[in-house]
């Protein structure tokens, strides 16, 4: 690839947790769960049970089906009544096993688990904090020093909603978290919501999830997404909760766009329904005379297929997606780069001869992607490819964490449409607006959306960017 737009390590991710009190087997509903929220995260995976006296956990690097690839990891962890179990998105760099979640210590009290998914903006200064009266950090994530201070917490209070609240007024940044304690479960979101939460019911017991596809799962009854700034205890009592803080407004846009799968619904909004929602609004920027509307697979067939219905132009499969591609490809060097791609995705090219096609993505991250549809479109025959995505250009760095939004690789910052559409060899291109966005993503239980990576407006402010960790969202 050339002309700036370049090839870089894989796009980022977000991270999955899930938590589950009162059943039989934690580990295997954690395992059922974690295995829907598998799309948020394939560089570890792992499952803490707690037994009302000990937490037993186990966690590896790679994906859940091989961390957990047969009985024995299960019959280890037998026994239990709660868990709490992640999926995790990182960079190549991170991927050690000592950085897979849930993060479990131990301390007079009995043994703290955390799962995160987010990233905090103050974890530097928290860690310097907590280094300067004694504490050995031991990993580069922001649960450990989260599971450090619940413990110290815990030490004072002997309380672990106490315990919790204390910690969660420290924190800066985008956190969905599921904590097990011995004898409770705990959940708690951000106070702007930026990371998703949900609570579930089963028939003797609850369940928290970053998305409702793991109710789904598991047979969850969805009750309600947990509110930003609230904290969930679930123990034998029942559950009850408890508010910090929580001006909300900030839930992250790319949710919707991007992350989440279609069969979740996050804050009252549908996802599958939102990007249907944003194809046929993006059906009225630069309409054009086409034979087809396609979408790139998975996340971008719902806006296609908003746009074929807004615009009255038919749909067309065209993509198809490799589904036995797990974690990406360690990329060496160009050629095999581009060999990933194409491994992923190819086209019926009887669909595509000789055809004018509206071709629709979710997103323009780096642009890869974009140049690598369009030529093979181009070079399978088709006379046409107008490209157009179904979010605004990505302009801006994401403090929470999204690597893939560093402004050093955004296309879209250092290049404007013309440059870009020329660059990836389509007719056409545009991009949804910022407002129509939003207008997609708008549902009942939607308090706003962080749309940062667009606007550059952030709920948190981000500054002093030194109070970042330079770490990665899980
Ligand atoms: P690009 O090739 O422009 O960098 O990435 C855009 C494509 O990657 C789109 O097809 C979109 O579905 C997907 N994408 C967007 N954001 C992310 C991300 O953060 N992580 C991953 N893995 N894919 C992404
Ligand atoms: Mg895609």
């Amino acid at each position: 690839m050339t002309n700036g737009i370049g090839a870089a390590p894989g796009p980022g991710h977000a991270c999955g947790v899930f938590g589950v009190f009162g059943v039989d087997h934690p580990e295997r509903v954690c395992y059922i769960a974690l295995y829907a929220l598998q799309h948020r995260g394939q560089q570890g995976a792992g499952i803490a049970v707690g037994d009302g006296d000990d937490i037993r956990y186990k966690k590896d690097t790679g994906l859940l089906t091989e961390v957990f690839h047969d009985d024995s990891a299960f019959n280890a962890l037998s026994g239990g009544q709660a868990g709490i179990g992640h999926v995790r998105y990182c960079p190549d760099s991170e991927a050690h096993a000592a950085n897979t979640q849930p993060f479990v210590v131990t301390q007079r009290m009995g043994r703290i688990g955390v799962a995160h998914n987010g990233k905090l903006l103050n974890a530097s200064a928290l860690r310097r904090e907590m280094e300067d009266s004694g504490a050995v950090f031991q990993t580069s994530v922001d649960a450990e020093p989260i599971a450090g201070m619940i413990a110290r917490n815990m030490g004072l209070v002997r309380d672990i909603g106490q315990a919790v609240e204390s910690t969660v007024k420290r924190l800066s940044g985008a956190f969905a978290l599921t904590i097990l304690t011995p004898d409770a479960l705990v959940g708690v979101r951000d106070p702007y919501g930026i990371s998703p939460l949900c609570i579930g019911a089963l028939d003797d017991g609850y369940c928290l999830a970053s998305e409702s596809c793991a109710l789904d799962a598991v047979g969850a009854r969805f009750l309600r997404d947990v509110e930003p700034g609230e904290i969930v205890v679930v123990n034998k009592t029942g559950m009850y909760s408890r508010k910090v803080r929580g001006p909300g407004g900030g839930m992250c846009a790319f949710e919707y766009v991007y992350f989440a799968r279609p069969d979740s619904v996050i804050d009252g909004v549908s996802v599958h329904r939102a990007r249907m929602d944003a194809g046929r609004a993006l059906a009225s920027v630069l309409p054009v005379d086409a034979d087809l509307v396609t979408g790139v697979p998975d996340s971008a067939i719902p806006a296609a297929l908003g746009y074929a219905e807004a615009s009255g132009i038919p749909f067309g499969a065209v993509l198809c997606k490799n589904r036995y591609i797990g974690r990406a490809l360690i990329e060496p060097d160009q050629t095999v780069r581009s060999m990933n791609v194409s491994i992923k995705l190819n086209a019926l090219r009887a669909s595509v001869q000789g055809k004018r096609i509206v071709l629709v993505d979710d997103s323009i991250v780096r642009g890869n992607t974009s140049v690598y549809i369009t030529g093979m479109l181009k070079r399978m025959g088709a006379r046409e490819v107008h490209m157009r995505i179904s979010s605004p250009p990505v302009v801006h760095f994401c403090p929470y964490g999204i690597d893939a939004h560093n402004e050093a690789h955004l296309v879209c910052r250092a290049h404007d449409c013309e440059y870009i559409k020329r660059t990836i060899g389509a007719d056409s291109l545009a991009f949804i607006g910022l407002d129509a966005l939003e207008e997609s993503i708008r549902g009942p239980g939607c308090s706003g959306n962080c749309l940062g990576c667009f606007s550059g407006r952030y709920p948190v402010d981000p500054s002093p960017r030194g109070t970042s960790t330079g770490g990665t969202r899980t």
